[in-house]
């Protein structure tokens, strides 16, 4: 991801901490666009990325930056995949983490953060518990907190997949984008591509960003409850479940920015239960011989519900996420 060095956070004469993320292919699924009833529909697979998720490019940006400034250590809550991405950026930076994950995350997940030399904390309760704690420890110790949008450089990194769709589609942008969405991150980093392309020139100025569709869990589901409410903030969700653990994030910090980012793309925010979650992933996976994450087939599920209910239309062309591996559920 830094053949685009210079719009990421890279000062003159530092090299970036990198373990090959980024540039995952875009794959055609013709099968599951016509079971879907769109015209035309491409998984962007970032499974692809160091530790099986799309946070290793997020992690590579802000460990850059804390290694470049200096910091002692670094701390991060997580529902899984953040802290298996920054427990390896922080061994190939040579600093110290500590990482507070839930109990409940997928037991690959939590071995993958211990065996990259990191110190893991189980919780008990979900990631805005681990918040809480990493939060204190932060303090307590002066190392660097990395959490979802609370410090400046990973959405710098998850612009990559942004500048990576648009250069793959020939710099035209399709339809319809579908992300599986817990903290924001993902979504927003790609929004925020497309404007930079087109601020510098890469994309004509007339450029309409794709509508976004930020796809949850019923179980968790605080977008999609505050964007039917017409609300510009989203209340938090009260006892969070779903096993597609990158989606258990009942009070997502950039809320404000996502609800506008729906209403300025004429966007959707929607949910889909546990049981249509796992049929659509093992559907996903085996009409395209990706190993998707439940996100994955939560992002796949949503869409097919949108079509049905004429929400996106049959000549679409859409891009969905597989945000993860599939291989990091299986216990
Ligand atoms: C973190 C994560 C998400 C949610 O991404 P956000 O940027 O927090 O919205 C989706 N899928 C997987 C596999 C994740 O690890």
């Amino acid at each position: 991801m830094w053949r685009y060095a210079p719009w990421l956070p890279l000062k003159v004469g530092e090299s970036p901490v990198s373990l090959g993320e980024g540039l995952t292919p875009l794959i055609e699924a013709p099968a599951l666009a016509r079971a879907a009833g769109v015209r035309r529909l491409r998984i962007k697979d970032e499974s692809r990325n160091p530790t099986g998720s799309f946070k290793a490019r997020g992690m590579s940006a802000a460990i850059t930056r804390a290694r470049g400034d200096g910091v002692p250590g670094l701390v991060v809550p997580t529902a899984g995949n953040a802290g298996a991405a920054i427990a390896a950026y922080a061994a190939a930076a040579g600093l110290p983490v500590r990482v507070f994950a839930p109990r409940t995350t997928p037991r690959p997940i939590l071995e993958t953060i211990d065996a990259l030399g990191a110190h893991l904390e189980r919780v008990d309760g979900h990631i805005g518990d681990a918040g809480k704690l990493a939060a204190a420890f932060a303090a307590e110790s002066g190392w660097w907190p990395v959490a979802t949008l609370r410090e400046p450089y990973r959405v710098e990194g998850m612009k990559t997949m942004g500048f990576e769709l648009a250069e793959q589609c020939g710099w035209s942008l399709p339809d319809v984008v579908v992300y599986p969405t817990g903290g924001g991150e993902g979504t927003v980093g790609i929004w925020k591509a497309i404007n930079e392309l087109v601020a510098d020139g890469w994309l004509p100025p007339d450029t309409k960003q794709p509508r976004y569709v930020v796809a949850q869990a019923v179980g968790c589901a605080p977008l999609v409850r505050a964007f039917a409410a017409g609300a510009d903030r989203a209340e938090p969700w009260v006892d969070p479940v779903t096993y597609a653990s990158g989606l258990r994030v009942p009070g997502p910090f950039g809320d404000r920015v996502l609800l506008r980012i729906l209403r300025e793309t004429n966007g959707v925010a929607a949910s889909v239960d546990e049981d249509t979650m796992r049929e659509a992933t093992r559907r996903l996976s085996a009409a395209t011989g990706i190993d998707a994450a439940p996100e994955g087939g939560c992002a796949l599920a949503v869409l097919e519900g949108l079509v049905r209910d004429g929400t996106v239309s049959p000549d679409a062309d859409v891009v969905v996420f597989n945000t993860g591996v599939g291989a990091s559920y299986r216990p």
